[in-house]
């Protein structure tokens, strides 16, 4: 053949394989050519929906139900008690992969226990309290974990961890320091526990860490974006004891967005929380992620991020983008996937599990949030946390794309 021709021929040939291929960027996504492990608590959950369908004789969505015992959710330790079923679970994934997985795995939790937690609400509010050691315990809660994580990861050479660290906690730093009190008193203890999480998990090579940046209907206004990133920077400058240069720097792969929440990634219009026009340009997730990166960047930090869609099926179902708690006629949104379509989002994922609920809506009980009980959340709700098996049948139902069904 003419050189030319061969020449045009490989360009062609180049131009075509482009073109039939999915986007491929960032080889070090950390997700990318990973199974990410679907933990089998969140199955055994889904078997009490799978029956009630069954009892209603909805053989559908039962085979749909089975479909999400399969999808995977990140594990949140949100209490000390949570660390033994930690090990628990990643000592079933490594023997799960060892026994029929060829492929590399990731394990995804959320660290979740900071001293004074969800200090803007009340739903969610935890164990530890600065007024009584919070500090100390928080960072012992972490040696903890990580003495898990660097023990399984010398014994098991394919195992890689994703970490969604302490969701709604430095949002409500950049926020609500100025109108909340509690938010007031916490913030710097929110600031000090993400960064000796980053310190103590920010060296490992098959750790990836990605800090809670609230979501689009928070930080997503053009005045948030700077403060946030100001405020991530400050973290790990933190981790790193303030020091520009390491040789092994305590490192975040990036941020994560739309925890527990219920936005879009990319949807054609915005939402009706909007009203007539919205204020804010960064009205998707993809949106704000694409908006912040640039002061990110700016701040020597990367630019990287994962998405939370797992109750994102369904759009327009709030009159107000302020309420969050066990949201109505919600569904399952896009399945956890590398194909995000953008260089900058490294995967789209379900860190919350969609039926544990987001608070009670008893105005009785302790932890009690009125938002719990607004216009738009499904009642009567079960305590944060536990099964709410009338909410995740929903969920099924209204799944965005639809779920396919299992059946045995
Ligand atoms: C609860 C946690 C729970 C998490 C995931 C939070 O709202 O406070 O206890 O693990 O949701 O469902």
């Amino acid at each position: 053949m003419h050189s030319f021709v061969k020449l045009l021929s490989v360009i062609l040939a180049i131009v075509t394989l482009s073109d039939a291929s999915p986007l491929i960027c960032n080889y070090d996504n950390p997700f990318l050519g990973r199974v990410q492990y679907a933990n089998s608590n969140y199955a055994n959950s889904l078997k009490t929906t799978v029956s009630s369908f069954l009892a209603k004789n909805d053989t559908l969505n039962a085979a749909r139900t089975r479909t999400v015992q399969g999808i995977s959710t990140f594990l949140w330790i949100d209490s000390f008690n949570a660390i033994a079923g930690f090990e628990k679970h990643i000592d079933e994934a490594v023997k799960k992969q060892k026994s029929s997985w060829n492929e590399k795995l990731i394990f995804p939790f959320v660290i979740y226990n900071l001293p004074d937690r969800d200090c803007s609400a009340k739903a969610s509010a935890g164990e530890l309290e600065l007024a009584n050691h919070g500090e100390l315990k928080y960072r012992q809660f972490v040696d903890r974990i990580t003495s898990i994580v660097a023990a399984r990861s010398r014994a098991d050479q394919h195992i890689g961890f994703a970490v969604v660290i302490e969701p709604d906690s430095l949002a409500n730093s950049v926020t609500n320091t100025g109108s909340v009190p509690k938010c007031a008193t916490a913030s710097d203890a929110y600031i000090r526990g993400v960064a000796y999480v980053v310190e103590k998990l920010g060296r490992m090579k098959n750790v990836a860490l990605y800090i809670d940046v609230g979501h689009s209907n928070w930080l997503g206004w053009p005045g948030n974006l700077e403060p946030t990133a100001k405020v991530m920077s400050q973290v790990v400058a933190i981790a790193n004891h303030n020091q520009t240069s390491s040789r092994n720097p305590a490192k975040v792969r990036g941020f994560v967005t739309n925890v527990s929440n219920y936005n879009g990634y990319n949807p054609t219009t915005p939402d009706i929380i909007y009203g007539a026009g919205p204020d804010n340009p960064n009205w998707s997730e993809l949106r704000f992620a694409k908006a912040l990166a640039p002061y990110l960047e700016a701040e020597g930090l990367p630019a990287h991020f994962i998405i939370d869609q797992g109750r994102s099926g369904q759009q327009n179902i709030r009159q107000s983008g302020g309420f969050w708690c066990n949201i109505d006629d919600a569904g399952f949104g896009t399945r956890p996937t590398t194909e995000t379509g953008e260089c900058i989002i490294d995967a789209l994922v379900w860190v919350k599990p969609g039926g544990e609920s987001d608070g009670t809506s008893d105005a009785a009980a302790a932890r009690f949030d009125e938002n719990c009980q607004s216009s738009d959340a499904k009642v009567p709700a079960p305590e944060a946390g536990t099964w709410f098996n009338g909410y995740v049948e929903m969920l099924v139902k209204n799944a965005n794309p639809p779920l396919k069904p299992t059946y045995k």
